[in-house]
């Protein structure tokens, strides 16, 4: 840290941060990530079976002799999961291959009935894409390395008191989720992002799901595991050209975590370099109880796996007229509909990020939508509502008032009912259930008191409360009579139309106004 100087010190709060250690390591190496994202394929069948793929069906009961790997049977692809996958690639700016094929990951797992996985290795469907994002007010550039499908394994359940294979008596495995189409989305190592590291790792997931919800490919619930990622963290010294090893932590499953997990990978192979040890090329689970992560198996090589083409399945070759046909009837893209808003709202770059932050684009759009001024949707939203969902830690959407009902309270202040703070008692009782806009002006009595004889009276009382500021505005003093407002509006719980009262007050003291 720089020591500031004394002229500083004094003019300054002091400052009450202290480097963190997460800082400190910053400071000596530089990290590099990659993200590996699973994204189970919304489509209505298995990937090489007609089994369907709905979400919490009983144990084993959405499987078939293919997905189950009995002998004798044969897979056959599923062409909606090729041609989500050529969307995925063709919205992440890839190259599609015009010729590629599967191929068989031999290994033995309890929940892969077949004893291999139908993947793809050196002949993947789309390569060499880009996705631009935002972190911190910078923009970030991400290279897309490949973009393949494989087939997703079962489920086994650990029984026992741990829950873990560790501990446990026994365990069930349910193969329904064995074959389901899966794409794997895979980065480049992404390098140069110095402490943001975890807020790019946690962006670029975002930014990949609101993309998979985009183009209809994925219900992409995190939660339910419909998408799911592996991080990579890799740190080097700073200046070094060279990149360090890399642990990979697993099935790290919500975007809190994401940021988390690089977190605290930098944190601990920091530790371990700085004792002058070795990082591990290994894999690691993450714990979302303790935020950290534990070393899971130490990392096995392709070769282990002896990928071959896959001999029961003909190659994949999509027709250039057919990539096109996709390519021109994507839908409007995450970032070209943001692009698109700022631009018709008048919005900063800041406000925009800021609407993304609390995820309000949705509602912000259907309150301008039913008639607010995009201003005014932008601050009750953000402003106001946001603030309330935090403090209930609830999504901005659910919260129980409509755009509609925005619209109208923003309609009402732009009609000079309501003032601002008028405002909020309305939306209070919005959320309160105490009906629609214009029900809870009614019911709170909340509009602006514009009655002439009434503002004329709280005038005149405001006049005979407060005689020595009436006598300074006789003369001449006209910013004294702002202590005379003060009074009106107290004396009015803030309900007299400012403006018509100021006039008033000036035309009883004789003031021209
Ligand atoms: P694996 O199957 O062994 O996990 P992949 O190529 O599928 O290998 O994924 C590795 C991921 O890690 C990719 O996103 C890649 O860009 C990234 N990566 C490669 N080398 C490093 C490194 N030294 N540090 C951080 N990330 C790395
Ligand atoms: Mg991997
Ligand atoms: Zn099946």
């Amino acid at each position: 840290m720089t020591t500031s100087s004394a002229a500083e010190a004094t003019s300054r709060k002091p400052r009450m941060t202290r480097m963190t250690p997460y800082d400190e390591a910053m400071g000596r190496y530089e990290p590099v990530l990659g993200l590996e994202t699973h994204v189970e394929l919304g489509t209505a069948t298995k990937m090489f079976c007609g089994c369907p793929t709905t979400f919490g069906a009983p144990p084993n009961t959405h499987v078939c002799p293919v997905c189950l790997g009995l002998p004798g049977s044969l897979p056959t692809t599923n062409r909606a999961a090729i041609e989500f996958t050529t969307m995925i690639g063709l919205a992440l700016n890839c190259r599609i291959a015009e010729w590629c094929r599967f191929a068989r990951k031999n290994y033995f797992y309890p929940d892969m009935p077949k004893n291999f996985q139908i993947s793809q290795y050196d002949e993947p469907l789309c390569t060499d894409g880009w996705m631009d994002l935002a972190a911190d007010g910078k923009t970030f550039r991400i290279g897309i390395e490949r973009v393949h499908l494989e087939e997703d394994t079962g489920k086994s359940l650990h029984v026992g008191s741990t829950g873990r294979i560790h501990g446990a008596d026994y365990s069930l495995v349910d193969y329904n989720r064995a074959g389901i189409p899966l794409v794997e989305i895979v980065t480049k190592p992404i390098e140069a992002t110095g402490a943001l590291a975890p807020q790019v790792a946690r962006a670029y997931v975002t930014e990949l799901r609101e993309l998979m919800r985009t183009l209809g490919v994925s219900d992409v619930r995190m939660e339910e595991g419909s998408l799911r990622c592996d991080v990579n963290v890799s740190l080097m010294p700073r200046g070094a050209s060279e990149w360090g090893t890399r642990s990979e932590t697993k099935n790290v499953n919500s975007l809190r975590s994401v940021e988390r997990a690089v977190r605290h990978e930098i944190e601990r192979q920091a530790g371990v370099l700085d004792a002058g040890g070795t990082v591990v090329q290994e894999t690691r689970h993450f714990h979302e109880d303790t935020g950290t992560t534990t070393a899971g198996r130490s990392k096995e090589y392709a070769q282990d796996y002896r990928y071959f083409p896959e001999p029961d399945l003909v190659p994949l070759a999509p027709s250039p007229e057919w990539v096109e046909q996709l390519r021109v009837s994507l839908p409007e893209l995450p970032s070209a509909r943001r692009e698109r808003l700022q631009k018709e709202w008048g919005l900063s770059d800041s406000e925009m990020d800021a609407l993304r932050n609390a995820d309000a684009l949705d509602v912000v759009e259907a309150t301008v939508a039913a008639g607010a001024p995009p201003a005014q949707a932008y601050k009750w939203w953000l402003n106001e509502l946001s603030r309330r969902a935090t403090e209930q830690g609830v999504e901005l959407a659910t919260l129980p008032i409509t755009p509609v009902q925005v619209a109208r309270v923003a309609e009402l202040v732009a009609a000079g009912t309501l003032n601002d703070k008028l405002a909020r008692q309305v939306i209070e009782g919005v959320l309160a259930g105490e009906g629609d806009p214009d029900e809870v002006v009614r019911r709170r009595n909340l509009a602006i008191v514009s009655d002439e004889g009434e503002l004329a009276a709280l005038v005149d009382a405001a006049i005979a409360d407060n005689p020595d500021v009436a006598e300074k505005v006789r003369g001449g003093k006209v910013q004294a009579a702002g202590a005379l407002l003060g009074a009106v509006m107290k004396a009015s719980s803030g309900q007299a139309d400012a403006q018509r009262a100021r006039e008033l007050i000036l035309e009883k003291l004789g003031v021209p106004s």
